[in-house]
């Protein structure tokens, strides 16, 4: 296959059958043709074109002479105690990218990146410490499904029923391509838009695009403090797009499709844990009909900060709910291979790491 080729992977179902239907057509191939290709990627799980066996040999051939399916090479594969396995993904150039699958009781939720690293450098993750690769391609980001997924069929793992962009990077930052992967997900592969969770540090522009689109995609919010000041310190974004800005996007997304957004709130000790904390984010939650994750932070390289005391989590999230607020403690997973929150790529990269240990800013 020449690696110049168009990656069907990346296609959109529309784009798909428009350019499977003028290549049938200029081979004098049956309509039906396409149909079968289409049945191959979305359904049948085909790696290559010749796969693709109800096809005549001639036209798997004719296939790999003009397109190719290139999905992200597997590096390593890892798997934690708690059953969440990590996979760390090399794309073409060279870039390393993570995804995870976690399993719990009724889901395996996949975990995917939608940037190598990423511009942000909010202070608590250690992706943004790590700096910015590149955007990747809707391929590239469908690809880490697709390989996913096959990986836990073929262990008996069962199929992925949610997909988050919680992995490395901005997904709102990354709109050219994450746009169009939302809806090979959805729309080709099937995964209801309400168990596809698109995670932003608050990007209004890709708030406000992605409240545009008909299908009930969710978005979470990474929160992460309840004020301003405290949250800029966290998060430098917060300069650019701030949180009564941020609450009206919200508020706009929620009365779109009456989707209740999720805050993120990764609760770090004597950061962002002051119980007077609560009532601002209780009011915050309140404004939107957010419900609220309290993750205890999974401590990275590169600061010295700790998670919260198990009682303060418990504080917040009890003096939550009293305030009518839905909430909820999140462990992190698999700690025990850096696939938890924050942690991605961080160790692989430790060649960006600068002079006595600093790394580079
Ligand atoms: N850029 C997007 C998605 C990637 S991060 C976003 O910010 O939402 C996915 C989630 O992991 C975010 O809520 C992020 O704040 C959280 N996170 C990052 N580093 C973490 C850490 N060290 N401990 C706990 N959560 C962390």
């Amino acid at each position: 296959m020449n690696p110049d080729n168009p990656n069907l992977l990346g296609m959109t179902p529309r784009e798909l059958r428009e350019t499977l239907t003028a290549h049938f057509g200029r081979r004098g191939e049956p309509g039906y043709r396409t149909r079968q290709v289409e049945e191959w990627l979305f359904r049948g799980d085909a790696r290559s074109f010749g796969h693709m066996l109800n096809l005549p040999v001639d036209e798997r051939g004719a296939l790999g002479d003009s397109f190719r399916l290139g999905e992200p090479a597997v590096d390593t594969v890892s798997e934690s105690a708690d059953g969440t396995v990590k996979h760390l993904w090399t794309l073409r150039g060279g870039e390393v990218v993570e995804s995870v699958l976690i399993p719990t009781r009724d889901r395996l939720t996949l975990c995917i990146s939608s940037q190598a690293g990423c511009a942000l450098r909010c202070r608590f993750c250690a992706t943004g410490w790590s700096g910015f690769g590149r955007q990747l391609t809707p391929a590239e980001i469908v690809g880490q499904y697709r390989a996913s997924a096959r990986w836990a069929a073929e262990r008996g793992r069962g199929a992925v029923t949610n997909v988050v962009f919680m992995g490395m990077g901005e997904p709102l930052a990354n709109r050219k391509g994450v746009f169009p992967a939302l809806t090979i997900l959805n729309s080709g592969y099937g995964i209801g838009a309400r168990r596809i969770t698109v995670s932003t540090v608050g990007v209004i522009p890709g708030i406000a695009a992605l409240a545009e689109r008909p299908e009930q995609f969710r978005l979470a919010l990474s929160l992460h403090a309840p004020v301003t000041e405290l949250r800029a310190e966290l998060i430098p974004l917060e300069k650019r797009y701030p949180l009564d800005q941020l609450m009206e996007a919200l508020a706009a997304f929620n009365s779109k499709g009456g989707r209740r957004v999720t805050f993120e709130y990764t609760m770090i000790r004597d950061v962002n844990d002051d119980p007077a904390l609560i009532a601002p984010l209780a009011e915050l939650a309140i404004r939107v009909q957010a419900f609220v994750n309290l993750i205890p932070f999974n401590p990275i390289p590169y600061v010295e900060w700790k998670p919260s005391r198990r009682s303060r989590v418990r504080e917040f999230r009890d003096r939550l709910e009293a305030a009518g607020v839905p909430a909820a403690v999140r462990e992190p997973r698999g700690r025990d291979i850096e696939a938890a929150c924050g942690q991605l790529r961080a160790s692989r990269r430790g060649d960006r790491i600068g002079p006595g240990g600093q790394p580079e800013r």
